[in-house]
């Protein structure tokens, strides 16, 4: 029939889109550095349980974490139906999974009441971005308005899909009243709304039927098809970001192996410097632009659902610094589409455009000062507590602590504060300007034993 094969074409045509698209984004996220990240799977396993499928850091706000739960089981197993609905649409069979009978039944009633669920929670969450105005979701140089648009773009866009399914499976119920036929399936919310259908026209119902069905399967395509557009990208970028997530302590820094080696050196002078096997650079200094950073930091930066609560709970950000974790984080993902492929039909993700920036960039075409300035870097206390905070584990510090090394290492751009301190270290093996050999001298009138 031509409306199968129509329905064939649409599928095929989504489906290569949206592959098509997660190619464009694996390749700028291979624009960085290489990182073996592959040890201690179980444990990985174990986090991806937790925190990507159980949404363990979301609960630390009850309510947002209720109200995400329920869209976010009702989208997974509303979509179970989306297996039924493209076999229904290739082959012209209607619910072809209701040989299942209670199975197919229970199925049925949960995604009903899942869907009626997702309805009021996107209703909440609709009235928490536009009339309550919940701070960290609005609040911010990067929140322009692309950000916000696309919020309400995809709460809508859930909203309607869900009244399409309920269309259809209130016009399949009246219609198989009609007919004194048993529909498969069990619909508890429909049973209830079909009663105010007072229609008995068959054309107009298998119209609505017919309407709510495309609408419903036509409007799952163009989603998928938003989605590497969207913030809400992280529905999937999610599981591998929490897989692939630090496993040490949060305090625990990365060290540059070639540093580590002069200051052995330095420390023993017989101590041998190996030389680099041929063909294998030196590890660069900090990173200036997305490529000096790892693929896991470009990896980071597409799984951010711009949530804000790493600026939340960023101490410099409340007391005031230019500073904020989400900017350095949705900045590098600007910057990544900028030098690497535009993964979306459009490119939204660029907010820098739509209005002036707070933020006084400059003209450079790289990370490092062309989207973050050494002020905000600087304003970084380095006490975790964004990495803490951010429900899908991202390491917003270590892309900060990259970017400083950059300005310290390669441009001696660190504050004069700090450069003092370093020359400290350096000719005094500590931060301070005294001697080694004044170390004690506060001792000197303490009668303390000195051995
Ligand atoms: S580590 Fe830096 S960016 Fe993160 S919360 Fe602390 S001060 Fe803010
Ligand atoms: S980095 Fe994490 S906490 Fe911050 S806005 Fe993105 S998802 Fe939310």
């Amino acid at each position: 029939m031509l409306s199968n094969f129509i329905f064939l074409i649409i599928t095929v045509l989504a489906v290569g889109l949206f592959i098509w698209q997660i190619k464009k984004i694996r390749r700028n996220i291979k624009l960085g550095r290489e990182k073996k990240i592959n040890n201690n799977a179980s444990e990985r396993l174990n986090k991806l349980l937790l925190v990507a499928f159980g949404q363990q850091k979301m609960f630390k706000r009850p309510w947002p974490a209720i109200l995400h739960g329920v869209v976010y089981v009702g989208f997974v197993v509303i979509n179970i139906e989306l297996l039924e609905i493209i076999t229904d649409g290739i082959f012209g069979t209607h619910r072809v999974l209701g040989f299942l009978g209670p199975v197919y039944s229970a199925l049925m009633a949960i995604n009903e009441i899942l869907a009626f669920l997702v309805i009021i929670a996107c209703v909440i969450f609709l009235i928490r971005r536009n009339i309550t105005k919940v701070p960290r979701l609005t609040r911010g140089p990067e929140m322009r308005a692309w950000s916000k648009l696309d919020a309400n773009v995809i709460l809508i866009t859930e909203i309607v899909l869900m009244l399409a399914l309920f269309a259809f499976n209130i016009a399949d119920l009246k219609l198989a009243a009609i007919s004194n036929e048993e529909l498969a399936g069990s619909f508890p919310i429909s049973n209830w709304l079909v009663n105010g259908l007072n229609t008995f026209n068959v054309s107009a119902l298998e119209a609505v039927r017919s309407v709510g069905w495309w609408f419903h399967i036509l409007g799952i395509f163009a989603f998928l098809n938003y989605l590497p557009s969207s913030k809400h990208f992280h529905i999937i970028m999610a599981f591998p970001n929490v897989y692939y997530s630090k496993l040490e302590p949060k305090g625990k820094f990365t060290t540059n192996e070639s540093i580590t080696h002069e200051i052995k050196a330095m420390l023993d002078p017989s101590y041998l410097v190996p030389t680099l096997p041929e063909g294998v650079e030196p590890q660069k200094f900090g990173a200036k632009d997305v490529e000096d950073l790892t693929w896991k930091q470009l990896l980071d930066a597409y799984t951010c659902t711009e949530c804000g609560r790493c600026t939340d709970v960023c101490p410099a950000n409340f007391t005031g610094k230019l500073l904020s974790p989400r900017k350095i984080i949705m900045d590098t993902r600007d910057r990544m589409e900028e030098k690497g492929e535009h993964p979306a039909i459009f490119r939204p993700n660029h907010y820098k455009e739509q209005g002036e920036p707070r933020v006084k960039v400059t003209e450079e075409k790289t990370l490092l000062r062309g989207y973050v300035t050494p002020e905000e870097l600087w304003a970084c206390t380095t006490c975790n507590a964004c990495v803490e905070a951010c429900p899908v584990n991202i390491d917003q510090l270590s892309s900060i602590m990259e970017m400083r090394r950059f300005l310290v290492l390669e441009e001696s751009a660190a504050p004069t504060a700090l450069n003092a301190m370093f020359t400290n270290i350096e000719n005094n093996g500590a931060p301070w300007a005294f001697s080694p050999s004044d170390r004690l001298n506060w001792a000197d009138n303490l009668f303390v034993n000195v051995k």
